[in-house]
């Protein structure tokens, strides 16, 4: 029996014909099905239709491969958190960055395919910004890497709209009092980057350290930064 990715690859399709998925750019992330004996639907569907490209001589495989590869090890929410580093020390970078995403992540060298067109929010006192994808999982992919479970699940993405406190909360994330909430909806064309409140006790930190402190959840709105203990205060200065 063959055991390759290749050979499963192939077998499949000819299990399966030529189903298709209605999103591809969507189905690239087949990473968080490790416990299954078998893949999803989705990611068998995916992997029928990749073979099938392949087997058409549609794309390369080494292609496919260097795809995968990328946001898998090369792209991932350190990129944010270097951008969102910068706006907290450089404030002409963090102004641009908030009138015009997509060129200001132009400048620390972040684009491409899906982050075509990212709005940057900022949280303050006030307002905290909080992102979801209520159709599926629009995510901004050269500053996030690719988007986690949770995120592309239902719950989230219905529960986000009707009860952002509560989904807040579950995330343990509580805020002030009168703090405004604001959903932001992304879509295929449009995607959004949230810049979390910098983490006081942090002045005079260089954007290495402060990039230590931005998780990937505080981009999205579903956490906050870390918070700088005494012995990192002295690291990063
Ligand atoms: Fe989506």
């Amino acid at each position: 029996m063959d055991t390759t990715r290749r050979g499963f690859l192939a077998s499949t399709v000819a299990a399966s014909g030529a189903a298709v998925t209605p999103n591809l750019a969507h189905a690239v992330d087949e990473h968080a099905h490790d416990h299954q004996a078998l893949p999803s639907d989705p990611a068998l569907r995916v992997k029928s239709l990749e073979s099938l490209l392949v087997e058409k001589g549609l794309v390369d495989p080494a292609a496919l491969d260097a795809v995968v590869d990328t946001y898998e090890h090369k792209v991932g929410p350190r990129n944010g958190a270097r951008v969102v580093a910068r706006a907290w020390v450089d404030p002409p970078y963090k102004a641009r960055l908030l009138a015009d995403g997509r060129a200001a992540l132009r400048e620390l060298g972040f684009g491409s395919a899906q982050g075509e067109d990212t709005l940057v929010v900022e949280n303050t006192p006030r307002v905290h910004n909080l992102v979801v994808c209520t159709l599926c999982s629009c995510y901004p992919w050269p500053v996030l890497g690719l988007p986690p479970v949770w995120y592309k699940s239902a719950p989230y993405r219905s529960r986000t709209v009707i009860d952002p406190k509560g989904v807040l909360a579950e995330f343990g994330v509580s805020l002030p009092s009168g703090t405004d909430i604001r959903i932001w909806d992304s879509t295929a064309e449009t995607r959004f980057l949230v810049v979390p409140m910098r983490p006081a006790g942090t002045e005079g930190w260089g954007e290495e350290a402060l990039a230590a402190l931005v998780t990937r959840d505080s981009m999205v709105g579903t956490g906050l930064p870390k918070s700088p203990e005494p012995q990192k205060a002295e690291a990063g200065r």
